[in-house]
This record gives structure tokens, C-alpha cells and sequence, in this order.
């Protein structure tokens, strides 16, 4: 099938308020356009290079989220690329964010990304330790947290993401009880290929997919 096609489907088979965001690392531009044309609205990138150029050809039909680990280099080309943050896991790059969009007069919305599955190679921040972040950012005027991210496991069986995805709904509501000042958890951004299933019946509300939309990476 096509990349139209896939969309139409997985559009189709997405529930009612879970959101479908296609991710865009090593694709062609005409590729994503095509998506964007079959109707999703949030394209994923995680290289800032890759998605400058694929941003500067198809424009804002879309809302461009990062999903890569973030260097502080790149963050004041980034911050002028994309409409949202998705892999938010140290104060020093949430405050190396905030004082870019501080420079543009810009709200960056972002989400924490959390190592679910405790995974050494993984980035994200440990469970236990959201809370902490989430506090000491919600001091920052430019930067706003609108959720939480995760990869789930690594492990080949998509079943066994299941317990972390609905841990990563326990904290999204905890935290969202909490209340804070400038945090508004509003997006739990999990769920891939293998795992979306899983993801939004633990309660997922965007859902990242590449391969199931665009094929396996050549
Ligand atoms: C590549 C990627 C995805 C999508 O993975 P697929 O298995 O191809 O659906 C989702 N999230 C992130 C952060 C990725 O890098």
C-alpha cells in the first residue's frame, strides 16, 4: 500500500481524540508532503538539519515536533523550526530554550520525555525524577509543558510495553493533578509501529508512527 493509504487507515482505525503524528527521520520531503496531503497534521523529526529543509518545502500545512536528543548547539536553530519539544529531559536545555524563545518573543510548547522502561542507552528522565523537572521549568516564562513522551521498551514483544505505557499514565495524571503554574498536561505522546495499539488502550493521545505510514527504513 501507499503512504495515502496508510494514512487513511490508520486515521480511520485512531480513536476519536488520539492524534496521529507521522515520524518524518530519514524521509524525502515529497514523502511527508504526501502524508500531509492524506490528511495528518504533526509531522516528527528527529535530526533539526533534516526537518529545515523538509519545513523550508512544505511549510506549515503541518505542526513540526522534535523528537531527537537536543544538543545545546542546535537548540537556537531549532526553536525557530519547530512548534514543539517532545524530548525535554535536563533543566540546562530547558533553560537553553527558554532564553532563545525569550530572544524571539516565542512560547515553545514541550513535553518531558521520560525512560520508561529504565533502559541505560535510553534518554529520558527516570519516572520518579518528572515531577522535579517539571517543577523547575514551570519557573521558565518561554517554555510551556503541555505532557509527557516516552519510548516505551525495547524489547521485540509490544506486549511487554504495556505496564510501562500505563505507569507513564499514572505520572501524566499525577502530575496533571498537581496543578502548576504554567504546566498544562494536555498530551502523553506514546506508541510506535509496534506498540500504538497498546499505547492508546493505555491511554496515548498522539501516537508516532514512521514505518507503518512511509515502510521499513531502507
Ligand atoms: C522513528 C521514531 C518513531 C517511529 O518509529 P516506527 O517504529 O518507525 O513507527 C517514533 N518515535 C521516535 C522518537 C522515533 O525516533
Amino acid at each position: 500500500m501507499g503512504i495515502k493509504e496508510n494514512v487513511f487507515q490508520m486515521l480511520r482505525e485512531l480513536p476519536e481524540g488520539v492524534q496521529l503524528l507521522v515520524a518524518a527521520k530519514g524521509r524525502q520531503p515529497q514523502e511527508v508532503s504526501e502524508a500531509i496531503k492524506a490528511g495528518v497534521r504533526i509531522v516528527g523529526e528527529n535530526y533539526v538539519q533534516e526537518a529545515k529543509i523538509a519545513r523550508e518545502l512544505i511549510g506549515s500545512k503541518a505542526e513540526w515536533h522534535f523528537l531527537g536528543h537536543l544538543q545545546g548547539n542546535k537548540v537556537k536553530k531549532a526553536v525557530g523550526i519547530f512548534d514543539m519539544i517532545e524530548t525535554i529531559d535536563s533543566v540546562e536545555i530547558a533553560r537553553e530554550i527558554d532564553k532563545r524563545c525569550t530572544q524571539l518573543g516565542k512560547v515553545m510548547p514541550v513535553l518531558i520525555e521520560v525512560n520508561s522502561g529504565r533502559e541505560l542507552q535510553k534518554a529520558g528522565m527516570l519516572p520518579e525524577n518528572a515531577e522535579r523537572l517539571i517543577r523547575e521549568i514551570s519557573a521558565f516564562r518561554n517554555i510551556k509543558v503541555m505532557g509527557l513522551m516516552t519510548m516505551g521498551s525495547v524489547s521485540r514483544n509490544p506486549e511487554d510495553s504495556r505496564l510501562f505505557f500505563r505507569e507513564m499514565k499514572k505520572l501524566f495524571d499525577e502530575i496533571k493533578g498537581l496543578d502548576l503554574p504554567n504546566v498544562e498536561m494536555k498530551y502523553l505522546s506514546m506508541g510506535m509501529s509496534d506498540t500504538y495499539k497498546i499505547a492508546v488502550e493505555e491511554g496515548a493521545n498522539i501516537v508516532r508512527i514512521g514505518s507503518k505510514i512511509f515502510g521499513n527504513l531502507r
